[in-house]
């Protein structure tokens, strides 16, 4: 294995070097292709608080990213579905973690105390974890009045469905916060960095996106660990020409 080693250091050199040369004409000039943001914000969001989501804990820190983690409290610490002690890391590394109801259920299915139930609990839960709570994503994007008054009757500053995006600041509606496109297995960095170009391109907003599993294809609403490393170093190297990324809270809460 020393070979190829040998070559990735001659080729790291020569790279280098190529840097280097044309250091006035980077200065000067601005790349055709490279966009300037003025007025984009993005967010991560991640759904339901599977196992596999803590996956992307070290890639968030070595990207110096916060994103929001919806989870299900009810179902913390089952089989599949990431620990207290796992949320509570990606809670130290000023990670937002948000509720997004007891069980998971349709909540325009349920009224009254049940209702009251799903939601209010599961901000007690994970208040009671320690967690400095604002935030709330609806189970499938759905709710009706009533479920929106109870998020905010049960204290959230705010709730997100899966459509409509992108998003104004400060947003038309805090419980009906619209997100981009679901990010299936088959979005590709590039789709996903032309939604935030495209958002700067049309005047500015908020782009809010919604990830669930984070896994190799094991359901349809999936991004590979791979797909998603690209993705963040890419975002992170985009803070270099203005673009911000923050958690739902830092946006709705002015921070
Ligand atoms: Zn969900």
């Amino acid at each position: 294995m020393k070979f190829p080693k040998i070559l990735f250091i001659i080729f790291s050199i020569v790279l280098a070097g190529c840097s280097n040369v044309p250091v006035t004409q980077q200065i000067s000039e601005t790349p055709k292709n490279v966009t300037i943001f003025k007025n984009t914000v993005v967010s991560l969001t991640f759904d339901d608080g599977a196992a596999d989501n803590y996956d992307v804990r070290s890639i968030l820190a070595q990207n110096d990213l916060h994103a929001t983690f919806y989870v299900v409290s009810g179902f913390t610490g089952m089989d599949g579905y990431m620990t207290e002690e796992q949320l509570r890391g990606l809670y130290e590394d000023g990670n937002e973690i948000g509720g997004h109801s007891l069980d998971h259920v349709n909540l325009t299915e349920i009224s009254g105390d049940d209702l009251k139930k799903e939601i209010c609990q599961d901000y007690a839960n994970l208040m009671d974890y320690g967690f400095r709570v604002t935030s709330f994503a609806y189970p499938f994007g759905h709710y009706d009045e009533e479920a929106k008054q109870a998020v905010i009757d049960c204290g959230y500053a705010s709730a997100r469905g899966v459509s409509g995006g992108p998003e104004t600041i400060p947003p038309a509606d805090k419980y009906a916060l619209r997100a981009m496109p679901y990010i299936v297995n088959d979005t590709s960095v590039t789709k996903m960095m032309r939604y935030i170009t495209s958002v700067e391109q049309e005047g500015g907003g908020w782009a809010i996106f919604v990830f669930h599993r984070v896994c190799d294809g094991c359901s349809q609403y999936t991004v590979d660990l791979d797909t998603f490393s690209k993705f963040a170093a890419r975002i992170a190297d985009q803070k270099q020409n203005g673009l911000v990324i923050k958690t739902i809270d830092e946006v709705i809460n002015g921070k």
